[in-house]
């Protein structure tokens, strides 16, 4: 086994671990990362947010040019199919362009990567196995960013349904889907499918779809859903998944009733969970919290002080732009510098049918602390009705006191780019009257948004 020193070890090269990689070798400090994976871009880049994204294009493509004849192009255009192994082709070269720069972005900062599987064999040491040559890698800090796994529930047939990611090499579309979960995942996937023309079925345990986003967010995507003819079952518990005559039978209980829902095709999206499986964190001196995440403070710094850990595998938040902030916290700790993160100005967005974004506080939040909710449809902007899709809401959330926004939710066409700009400004203390202060390009989609300030103010002027 080679022994290497390096001031920093990184586990993990996703969204959590390259970028304080990198940005650590950029302030000139010794640096590898470990990464088992085909190269640097985690579950993010490989089976997660960019595979699922390429799928949901083509699905919204396909989807909006069946419904070309309201903006008067008439005939169709043929005969329309899809091409599973294109879009896999398409995914193929898009993850070597992500790959390739990644790769090189970090040769050309210094910082040097082990491709192999690392673990924690003593407390300032890491074991990697690659497949040439063993290594033990001696480090002053260490940034565990190993991420998250997907949650399997115990029933009986478990092991008949698909993880997510098996989606993404399918060369055949299935003819009917379930998603057992009504998640962002399950509901991203069930709106691509149902938009290739896939029958598909959401089996949600909660009462509601995207039970962690606002009540009206998840009202507003259940009515898409079932727009796109998507049977959606809340308040219902699978059971059990069997398979007979080439079918899947998914069994659940909904008003203590067992039901049947027949499939080709199962995934089982019910939540992801941090993978500190089988990691010697006690060697480190650290323990894991109750739902397996490896606790972290402010900085993202563990009960070993020379210990991070940053992205999915902390469970703060399960999100890839979430993992790079942190990651970038950490970096900076080490270095000397305190930056902190605000969670409330951390924006998501989730690419169902329809689109919905959030940042900040919700609505329920807002009643229960005082705050006011205003809701603004897009149905009379202009570019929205030139785009023939006017259904979404902006909804925001106001101290009315001082006009300082606190969240905003939005519903509907390019929801995941026009929640930037609420997100500036919650993160800027921002108020209202900041948002009508920057002038918006007309006719955009982004007028959506002073639009509804706009009509804040004018309520509230009522009010006051
Ligand atoms: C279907 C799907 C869609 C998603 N869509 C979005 C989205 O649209 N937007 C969004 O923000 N987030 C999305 N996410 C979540 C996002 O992918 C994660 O939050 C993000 O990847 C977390 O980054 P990370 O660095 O913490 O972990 P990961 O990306 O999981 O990276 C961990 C890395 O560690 C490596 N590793 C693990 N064990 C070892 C070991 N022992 N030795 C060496 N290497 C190891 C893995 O190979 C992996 O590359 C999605 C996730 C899924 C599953």
């Amino acid at each position: 086994m080679e022994s290497l020193s390096f001031d920093v070890v990184v586990l993990g090269g996703g969204p959590g671990g390259t970028p304080a990689a990198n940005y650590l070798s950029a302030h000139g400090l010794k640096v590898a990362i470990v990464e088992m994976g085909e190269g640097l871009g985690g579950v993010c880049l490989f089976k997660g947010c960019i595979p699922s994204k390429i799928y949901i294009e083509t699905a919204t493509r396909f989807y909006e040019f069946k419904q070309d004849d309201i903006f008067g192009i008439e005939g169709g255009i043929g005969q329309l199919t899809i091409d599973l192994k294109k879009i896999k082709q398409r995914k193929r070269e898009i993850l070597g362009i992500r790959v390739g720069g990644a790769a090189k972005l970090s040769a050309a900062l210094g910082t040097k990567i082990f491709k192999g599987v690392g673990h924690i064999s003593g407390a300032d040491t890491i074991d990697v196995i690659t497949s040439e040559t063993n290594y033990r890698l001696n480090f002053k800090s260490l940034i565990i960013a190993l991420g998250s796994t997907g949650v399997q529930l115990p029933i009986e047939g478990a092991e008949l349904c698909k993880p997510v990611e098996d989606i993404f090499e399918i060369d055949a579309l299935p003819r009917s889907v379930v998603m057992i979960g009504g998640g962002y995942i399950g509901v991203e996937m069930a709106s691509m499918f149902a938009r290739l023309g896939v029958k598909s079925t959401i089996i949600e345990f909660l009462p509601r779809v995207l039970s962690t986003e606002d009540v009206n967010v998840s009202s507003a995507v259940l009515e898409g859903l079932k727009e796109l003819g998507i049977d959606v079952y809340l308040n219902s518990k699978v059971t059990s998944v069997k398979e007979a005559n080439g079918k899947k039978i998914v069994q659940f209980l909904l008003n203590n009733e067992l039901q049947n829902v027949n499939t080709d095709y199962v995934v089982m999206a019910v939540g992801r969970r941090p993978d500190t499986d089988n990691l010697n964190l006690d060697i480190l001196g650290i323990k894991k919290g109750n739902h397996g995440e490896i606790p972290v403070n402010e900085f993202m710094q563990t009960s070993n002080k020379n210990v991070y850990a940053c992205g999915d595998i902390n469970g703060k938040m399960m999100l890839a732009h979430a993992a790079t902030t942190e990651s970038l916290v950490a970096a900076n700790k080490i270095l000397g510098n305190k930056v902190e993160i605000n969670y409330s100005a951390i924006p998501h967005a989730i690419f169902g049918y329809p689109e919905s974004a959030s940042v900040g506080l919700n609505s329920t939040e807002a009643t229960e602390k005082g705050y006011r909710t205003f809701k603004f449809s897009y149905s009379q902007d202009a570019k929205a009705l030139i785009e023939g899709d006017s259904k979404g809401f902006v909804q925001m959330i106001v101290d009315p006191a001082n006009l300082r926004l606190l969240g905003t939710q939005i519903v509907g066409k390019n929801a995941s780019e026009l929640i930037t700009e609420p997100t500036q400004i919650i993160s800027k203390n921002g108020t209202i009257k900041d948002i009508l202060s920057s002038v918006h390009t007309h006719p955009t989609l982004n007028e959506v948004i002073s639009e509804t300030a706009n009509y804040i103010m004018g309520q509230l002027s009522k009010t006051m």
